[in-house]
């Protein structure tokens, strides 16, 4: 089904995006998987070509575009050759940006978002702790004042861009007594004695990504880098999860649909017993019933996108979503995996990777419990 919701402008910017993957990514593809991160390099190139700083004020170095369309099209690009491009980079410039400019100082704006936009300074955002992630009002990475400063005592996991960040917002609990209410973001630094980080984790799929362990051990956060008011983080986080729920869908559909249109390739060339296996009915019928949930789904998530441009986008159709697409994603990938055959099963083929990239589109993001959660105390339950 034709997508109605891209003007000649977004196309063109897609064009840019795709230049972009294929001149700069794809060829280091392999060098990326072997180091668990695709490297300061090339964040410095996404910065010279204006592909970080979409959302950022052009005052502070970035293009000031409001309409979000332009930052899906290029996750969509990113997702398609991998997965975890779209998760590195969406992280940083999807993620963390609505903080730095909703919420930042002049002077913290000044002192992080033109680097932010170069690529000079990679972020993080680091709530989930070693303890739990889906309660997120429960953190026990923990702050006490002391003067003008905080100090910080706690731990991170599973930290997206964790290794490479210059800059990570941890969430941390300022006031224990207010529960969710009490909790504030910081601004945490290279360099600030007793901020640590640990081993690149050993991750199922994404090997392109660095995801990473934090420690903090009475690491003195000068007061000049709390993230806007002290007590609000919590509700700072909820208000900015819905653009990064909508990202993730969107992500997931445009991956699923890269390797769905590669496999239908495949299985007009794959012969067995004497004729194309998709010519067989029972996959030829599978292969009709992936190409519709993907194009159902699309065409919900295209809805919900035109309502982000509107800010109408509720937190509610946000979960719903998040976690239907990631659900699709992952049986369409399923499929794909059994119509390739044994060379589904090999990591040198695409089909292998992208299915065990798309793994954990169920469990981050709000796992789909916790979205299913949501939705279902709207209905009054
Ligand atoms: C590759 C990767 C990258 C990530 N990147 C980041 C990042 O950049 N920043 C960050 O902060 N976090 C990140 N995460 C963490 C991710 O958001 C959490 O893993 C997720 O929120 C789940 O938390 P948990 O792993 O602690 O699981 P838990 O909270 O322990 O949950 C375990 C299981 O219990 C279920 N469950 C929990 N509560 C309920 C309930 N009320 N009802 C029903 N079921 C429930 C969950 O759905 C899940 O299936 C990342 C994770 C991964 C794997």
């Amino acid at each position: 089904m034709q997508r109605t919701i891209f003007d000649d402008d977004h196309e063109a910017f897609r064009d840019t995006c795709r230049t972009f993957v294929d001149r700069q990514l794809r060829p280091n593809q392999e060098k990326h998987i072997a180091n668990h991160e695709f490297g300061r390099e090339m964040w410095l190139e996404m910065g010279k070509q204006d592909l970080l700083g979409l959302n950022i004020p052009t005052e502070y170095g970035g293009a000031g575009v409001e309409d979000p369309r332009f930052a899906l099209v290029l996750a969509e690009e990113l997702s398609k050759l991998a997965f975890a491009y779209s998760s590195c980079v969406g992280i940083h410039a999807d993620c963390v940006a609505p903080y730095l400019v909703d919420l930042c100082t002049p002077e913290q704006k000044q002192r992080w978002l033109p680097k932010f936009c170069t690529g000079e300074l990679v972020t993080a955002i680091a709530m989930t702790e070693p303890s739990g992630g889906s309660d997120l009002a429960n953190r026990k990475t923990a702050v006490v004042r002391d003067g003008d400063d905080w100090i910080l005592n706690g731990s991170k996991t599973f930290i997206t861009n964790g290794y490479s960040a210059d800059l990570v917002l941890v969430a941390a609990r300022t006031s224990p007594e207010k529960k969710a209410r009490g909790i504030t973001l910081f601004g945490v630094e290279t360099g600030m004695p007793g901020f640590e980080r640990g081993r690149k984790l050993d991750k199922v799929g994404q090997p392109e990504s660095d995801t990473a362990e934090l420690f903090f051990a009475d690491v003195r956060v000068p007061a000049a880098n709390v993230i806007g008011q002290v007590d609000m983080g919590f509700i700072y986080m909820m208000e900015r999860l819905v653009a990064e729920r909508i990202g993730a869908a969107v992500s997931d559909i445009a991956h699923a649909r890269q390797i769905l249109d590669e496999t239908i390739a495949y299985v007009k060339e794959r012969h067995a017993f004497g004729q194309p296996i998709g010519s067989f009915q029972a996959n030829k019928h599978k292969l009709a019933e992936l190409v519709t949930q993907c194009e159902v789904t699309q065409a919900f998530l295209d809805a919900c996108v035109l309502q982000q441009v509107d800010k109408t986008l509720s937190a509610v159709d946000a979960a719903k979503a998040k976690w239907w697409a990631s659900d699709v994603q992952n049986s369409v990938l399923d499929a794909c995996v059994q119509l390739w055959g044994g060379y589904g099963y090999m990591n040198e083929y695409r089909v292998a990777r992208a299915w065990a990239d798309a793994r954990v589109t169920r469990i981050w993001a709000g796992s789909n419990e916790i979205m299913k959660e949501l939705i279902g105390r709207d209905l009054g339950l």
